[in-house]
């Protein structure tokens, strides 16, 4: 390929839409332009570079026994209803109207597709396991798009379901593509680690996240150097210590506070209450329910924990004025205690019951409690009352606790659950999740089949996705210098980079460049020619920015001394004889 004759258009600059570093770069790098937020068009080396990361994924995913289909982005309504996801998803969902004002929806993943055709045909134990999977472009109406492909509206994802006769079994393809997985990125030069991940409302069942280092990842992931625990945070566990439990004190006691309103005041004079002997007390609003949440203190609330316990689909802090509502004080003063509870407003449903009956016929808000709080006793918290407090609150004895769960967000420092060394936290990249879906699907859409024992069962499920596009973006992420973006050989828009300084046609170096680009392609080595008639330095730096993992440079110094330039883009410069370049370079690429 000729540079010219592609499209390549690079930038001295970075647009001031791109956030991140490997945003920047595959805009500078003319890889990608944006068409609107979230969505972008691939240029010919951008596309180049995708298929590469597609063909891993595709070859590792055949080796693993999964099957390619390809499913429609545009989908009925109606099967969304039908798994319940209609409206548990309804956020992510595009929805569009076509001539006969019918709406479709633009799938965010492909489940539903897939389960009713499995559900369709396939009939007996004897036609599984199955693993089906595509490579193919979803669409999520995301709250934030944002850092290029990271986080887009539109994007390509490989995503794959398998189909198992029974959990053990389902266990087994969970394994296989958990491997394909570890390979699948290993094999784009991408260093990833797997974290265990939450399985949200699902529950129960496992799930792991594949995820890159790197700062600028939205998702923070806890580990453990001591025993290899990791974790990403929203499913961490520590194995901090429970609240030291006091004993039993005295009766409850409300004191005054004027203007008090966080737990950082509180802790100062005269009132001098520690955070962790303070209950925080948090109102959210939990599929469109008010519940109280307490924690310590100095404990931060983990919201996808708290979905993931109370089964709850969305969950959100509640405005001040549905605290008010729901507790009859503005947050700074909000509590728990029973008897603190009878004062929520008399006009309320509820408002003035017997405490004992508070959460039952009343229609009072549940309390969900961090274990961290278990047998707390003498500690503080809001009185329902703005401007006061209440202190010897035993936990167990004056506040009815619905239910007790773990809560909390890990904090770097806490020893490991397993181990007792100190955890560290850092930000990563979420590039693939692999998912122990179970029966879920299969039971709301009817994937049955016939089991050999002749009973009816449905077919125990997996999902497993790899964000296509997100992954090329990770590896420009984590493999780049000042002068642009490194490409591992694997996924490299052209290996190879031939740089002639002089280009006139009847020009000996320009010739040579041609001899090389067409003995290279012969055997099989992606090159391309940068004809530019241009400054050297222009190109040079072109080249860097694109990335190409080997140059060679073609100028009349090195000639005259019968020598061509080789620069590997993460190595030194090396002069080699111009009749020994080729196999060099074959050298380089370790064929
Ligand atoms: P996230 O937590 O980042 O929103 P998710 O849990 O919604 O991701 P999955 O449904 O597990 O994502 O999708 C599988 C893969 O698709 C993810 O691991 C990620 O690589 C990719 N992906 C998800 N959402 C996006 C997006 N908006 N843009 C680009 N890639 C995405
Ligand atoms: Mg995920």
């Amino acid at each position: 390929m000729r540079w010219t004759q592609t499209l390549i258009p690079t930038l001295k600059e970075s647009p001031v839409e791109a956030e991140i570093l490997s945003h920047k770069l595959l805009l500078r790098a003319g890889l990608l332009r944006k068409l609107a937020g979230g969505i972008y068009t691939f240029l010919p080396l951008g596309l180049r570079a995708l298929r590469k990361v597609e063909q891993i994924v595709r070859e590792e995913m055949d080796r693993a026994g999964a099957i390619e289909v390809l499913m429609p982005a545009l989908q009925p309504p109606e099967i969304w209803q039908q798994s319940g996801r209609y409206e548990t998803a309804a956020e992510v969902l595009y929805k569009v109207r076509d001539r006969s004002k019918k709406e479709w929806v633009l799938g965010p993943t492909h489940e539903e597709v897939i389960t009713l055709l499995v559900a369709a045909e396939i009939n007996s134990y004897r036609q599984l396991p199955k693993n089906f999977y595509q490579i193919q472009v979803k669409f999520r109406d995301e709250i934030r798009p944002r850092f290029g492909l990271m986080r887009a509206r539109e994007f390509i994802m490989k995503d794959a379901y398998s189909f198992d006769v029974n959990d053990e079994a389902s266990q087994v393809n969970y394994q296989k593509m958990y491997d394909a997985y570890t390979r699948i990125f290993a094999r784009c030069g991408l260093k990833t680690f797997p974290v265990e991940a939450d399985t949200g409302v699902i529950g129960g069942k496992l799930s792991h996240e594949f995820m890159v280092p790197a700062e600028t990842g939205e998702n923070e992931v806890v580990y453990c150097e001591g025993c290899g625990y990791a974790a990403n945070i929203e499913k961490a566990t520590s194995g901090i210590p429970n609240t030291a439990a006091r004993e039993i004190g005295a009766a409850v006691e409300k004191f005054a506070t004027p203007g008090v309103v966080t737990i950082e005041a509180l802790s100062k004079a005269p009132y001098s209450v520690p955070a962790n002997r303070q209950i925080k007390t948090l109102v959210y609003i939990a599929d469109s329910k008010p519940i109280l949440i307490l924690m310590r203190g100095d404990d931060q609330l983990n919201e996808t924990k708290l979905m993931a316990r109370i089964g709850a689909v969305a969950a959100r802090p509640a405005t001040p004025e549905e605290c008010v509502a729901t507790l009859g004080a503005k947050p700074g003063s909000l509590g728990a205690v029973a008897t603190a509870l009878e004062r929520r407003s008399p006009d309320r449903p509820g408002g003035g019951s017997h405490p004992q009956r508070a959460g039952q016929e009343t229609g009072a808000p549940q309390i969900y409690a961090d274990e961290r709080l278990r047998g707390a006793n003498e500690m503080t918290t809001g009185a329902n009352e703005d401007g006061f407090h209440l202190r010897n609150v035993s936990i167990e004895r004056d506040i009815q606790v619905t239910q007790w769960f773990d809560l909390r967000t890990v904090t770097a420092g806490e020893p490991c659950a397993k181990c007792a060394k100190p955890l560290k936290i850092r930000r990563a990249i979420e590039v693939g999740h692999v998912f122990k879906l179970g029966t879920k699907y299969s039971e709301k859409l009817n994937a049955t089949f016939l089991d050999a024992d002749g009973a009816r069962k449905p077919s125990v499920m997996g999902c497993y996705g790899i964000g296509i596009t997100r992954t090329l973006q990770a590896i420009v992420e984590q493999s780049n210098d000042k002068d642009g973006i490194i490409w591992p050989l694997s996924v490299a828009p052209y290996q190879v980079c031939i740089t002639p300084l002089n280009v006139a046609p009847d020009n000996v170096g320009m010739k040579l460049a041609e001899r090389y680009h067409d003995e290279l392609t012969a055997q099989g080595v992606e090159v391309i020619l940068d004809d530019r008639d241009d400054r050297p330095g222009v190109k040079f730096k072109d080249a860097d920015l694109v990335g190409f993992p080997i140059r060679i440079s073609i100028g009349e110094k090195s000639l005259a001394k019968g020598e061509v330039e080789l620069k590997p883009r993460n190595g030194a410069l090396q002069a080699v004889k111009a009749e020994n370049a080729v196999e060099a370079v074959m050298k380089l690429l370790g064929a």
